[in-house]
């Protein structure tokens, strides 16, 4: 039986290991720290239960079919609840409009902002369906050869839809006021993108959370990662936690295993890195193996921002809260700008805000409250002393959470933790203490320009994650997990029987 160590239990580590073992390898799984998860850990103390990364899940057709590939039914093992609003989106003079699933709904709130606004609502849907199309032709696929981009139906989709234009410019066809402006260009910057330079392909991820909706797991995004444990047990996938791989061991140009940091030495057959691709070619790769990526190549990567994350355990429940807002300062571009162009920290910043204790009261004790803030910040290639930035920047949010949330807020607050953009390279070696994923999702690192699943110069390295195509986001790594099993499976598979 072939051996396949996967490097990191991020979610799409664990997703590959449980897809490759149901096909009968042999598999086990190397995680850096104490607890699996990644990017999608937790954090549980004083009675609350906190995601300090993912919230909310998109795209719940790719946790159906991850499950479905295992013969499991995801929906009998756990209790998704659908978010209507997706979000409430506040606005620095106080105004709101939540952002409803239901259309009707949409075009009403969008109409209190700009009157007339609800036909540029319907456009603008009718673009995301196209662009949302289009972009599925190019998500779930292996790449070999430029040639696999070739595809006239998607050249056709890419003209009509003006895809290849910058995203805040577009929305602006479609909404007159920055204020919906805003509500309606954000989400690139999950994929680490600033609206202003990203393309306006990406609007499809707005279209993607109105038309298809927002997920919340019972228990938070962590309960996830918890059942696929659960599963890797029952496969007899082995995952070792607190098994920091040094090097991945390469002879005569193949894998033949990993150097643990205790000096042990792991042999596999096959080596899968969930580990943020860029680091993994340059710290767990040798130079001389990899003449394809080297360090040069690698520096020149554009990576994607950081973020500052404040949690905080309030003795206090608020009903008039919606489980997921946005907040966006008045100068939407400085605020950006400070974040990819000057690097610097931002004057006022924008935020995400999140009570998951709106829908799931199992988060905290009886009669709290869990409040989670991101604030988008530049990442570690910024000379900013996070020592010092932390408590500034903790100061402002606050200061709109007493706006948003409770004037007295900071008398309820019983628990606190916050993580910066250094805990994100100290934890999970993320490049540049990136926050969502390591390379930005421009139009040269997407699709066949995204560093590919296989390594080019080793035999046997392979990859999956957000870090590999087709991307940022949990929806995205569980699509990596399918498309490097099928690689695998393809290139390896020897009448193996299933498992
Ligand atoms: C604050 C925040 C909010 C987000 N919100 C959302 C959201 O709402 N919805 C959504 O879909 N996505 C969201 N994302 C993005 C999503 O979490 C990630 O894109 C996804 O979880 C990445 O998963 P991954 O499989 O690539 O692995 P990662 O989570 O990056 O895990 C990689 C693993 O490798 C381990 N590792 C690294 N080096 C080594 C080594 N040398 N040896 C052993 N192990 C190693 C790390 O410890 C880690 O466990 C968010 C991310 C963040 C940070």
């Amino acid at each position: 039986m072939k051996s396949i160590v996967v490097i990191g239990a991020g979610m799409g580590g664990l997703a590959a290991a449980l897809r490759l073992r149901h096909q009968g390898f042999q598999v086990t799984v190397l995680e850096k720290q104490a607890r699996p998860g990644g990017r999608s850990g937790i954090i549980e103390e004083a009675g609350f239960r906190v995601d300090p990364g993912p919230t909310i899940l998109v795209m719940k057709s790719a946790f159906d079919e991850t499950y479905q590939s295992l013969g499991l039914d995801i929906n009998r093992r756990l209790d998704f609840v659908q978010l209507d609003p997706n979000y409430r989106v506040y606005f620095h003079d106080g105004t709101f409009i939540d952002l409803f699933s239901d259309i009707h709904r949409l075009a009403s709130e969008v109409e209190k902002i700009e009157p007339g606004a609800s036909f540029g609502l319907q456009r603008f849907m009718a673009s995301g369906e196209r662009k949302y199309a289009l972009g599925m032709d190019f998500v779930d696929r292996n790449y070999d050869h430029i040639t696999d981009l070739m595809n006239p139906v998607a050249g056709l989709r890419l003209a009509q839809t003006r895809s290849y234009e910058r995203l805040y410019n577009q929305v602006g066809r479609f909404f007159k006021t920055d204020k919906l402006q805003k509500a309606f260009s954000f989400h690139s910057m999950f994929l680490g993108l600033s609206p202003f330079d990203a393309l306006a392909m990406y609007s499809l991820i707005t279209y993607a959370d109105l038309a298809l909706g927002m997920w919340y797991p019972k228990g938070g995004i962590y309960s996830i990662i918890e059942d696929m444990l659960d599963i890797a047990a029952d496969l007899g996938v082995e995952v070792r936690t607190n098994a920091p791989v040094r090097q991945i061991a390469i002879e005569n140009g193949r894998v033949t295993g990993v150097y643990l940091e205790s000096g042990e030495f792991v042999p596999a057959d096959l080596v899968v890195s969930n580990a943020d691709l860029p680091y993994t070619y340059r710290c767990l790769v040798d130079p001389a193996h990899r003449k394809h990526y080297p360090n040069t190549r690698l520096d020149k990567m554009q990576y994607s921002c950081s973020g500052y994350l404040l949690y905080l355990g309030v003795d206090k429940t608020y009903s008039h809260m919606r489980h997921q807002a946005l907040y966006f300062s008045e100068d939407y571009r400085a605020n950006l700008d400070a974040i990819f162009k000057t690097k610097t920290l931002p004057e006022a910043p924008s935020f995400h805000l999140n009570l998951p204790t709106v829908t799931d009261s199992s988060l905290a004790p009886k009669g709290h409250s869990l409040i989670y803030i991101l604030a988008p910040m530049p990442n570690l290639t910024a000379p900013i002393n996070w020592q010092q930035a932390a408590p500034i920047v903790r100061e402002q949010l606050l200061t709109e959470i007493e706006k948003i949330v409770d004037p007295n807020i900071r008398r309820h607050i019983v628990w606190e933790r916050q993580y910066t953009p250094e805990d994100f390279q100290n934890d999970i070696n993320a490049v540049h203490g990136t926050a969502f994923g390591s390379l930005a999702q421009g139009f040269f690192q997407s699709a066949y320009f995204r560093p590919h699943n296989k390594a080019r110069d080793i035999e046997g390295l392979y990859f999956v994650g957000q870090g590999t195509y087709p991307g940022i986001g949990m929806p995205m790594v569980l699509l990596s997990a399918k498309l490097v099993t099928e690689r695998i499976v393809k290139e390896w598979h020897s009448n193996i029987p299933k498992v």
